[in-house]
């Protein structure tokens, strides 16, 4: 999927008020994730992930009804976060990856709650609870069955992407009373611990 020669493709990414971002994407069979259209597809999503910069993006963001993301944390978007919010995020670099048909077979119990942003909601954050480790199968771009298991901020990127493809946003599952715009999370809420923040916000 190396692209050297070609410059990077930059597709527009939908925000939220479009249908597509609503709707299920239809899975997608192994011919079609052969065929030259997706791979193509694929190293452009990965091009405007990057450009954007995110750590993963979805089809129905781009617009395309269909069971494809992409998924990527550089150790580069570590570099600028504290050593301890990195550690209670559990967050750590995750190589670039391919998701095509994924469902989550595993869900833990336990949850762990913080700031998530979205592409596609562009400029605003919110505090969500996601499960702390999840196990998904999924087919990679050679169209090969897969299974990963995350934890950590790595799981919370898969619970995130994967919902975009059944049609669900962040909003969707966020304590709605910490929705807050990114220049005030920086101003206000940055690096309080998830429970100082909660108690700031009249939240239990
Ligand atoms: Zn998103």
């Amino acid at each position: 999927m190396s692209e050297a020669a070609s410059p990077p493709v930059r597709l527009k990414i939908l925000q939220t008020g479009e249908p597509v971002l609503r709707q299920a994407g239809r899975a997608l069979t192994p011919g079609e994730i052969h065929h030259p259209a997706i791979q193509e597809l694929i190293a452009h999503m990965r091009d405007t992930m990057r450009d954007a910069p995110g750590v993963g993006l979805a089809a129905p963001q781009i617009g395309l009804g269909i069971q494809l993301a992409v998924v990527e944390d550089r150790a580069e978007y570590l570099t600028g976060i504290a050593p301890e919010v990195l550690a209670s995020r559990e967050r750590k670099p995750v190589p670039f990856m391919v998701l095509v048909n994924p469902t989550i077979v595993e869900y833990s119990d336990d949850t762990v709650e913080f700031f998530e942003g979205c592409l596609s909601v562009a400029g605003f954050s919110a505090l969500v609870k996601r499960s702390r480790r999840v196990a998904v199968e999924y087919l990679d771009e050679r169209a090969q069955p897969q299974r990963v298991e995350a934890s950590g901020w790595f799981a919370r990127i898969l619970q995130h992407e994967i919902d975009h493809l059944r049609g669900t946003l962040y909003i969707d599952r966020m304590e709605t009373r910490s929705f807050t715009s990114i220049e005030n999370i920086g101003k206000h809420w940055k690096d309080l611990p998830v429970e100082a923040v909660r108690a700031a916000l009249g939240l239990r």
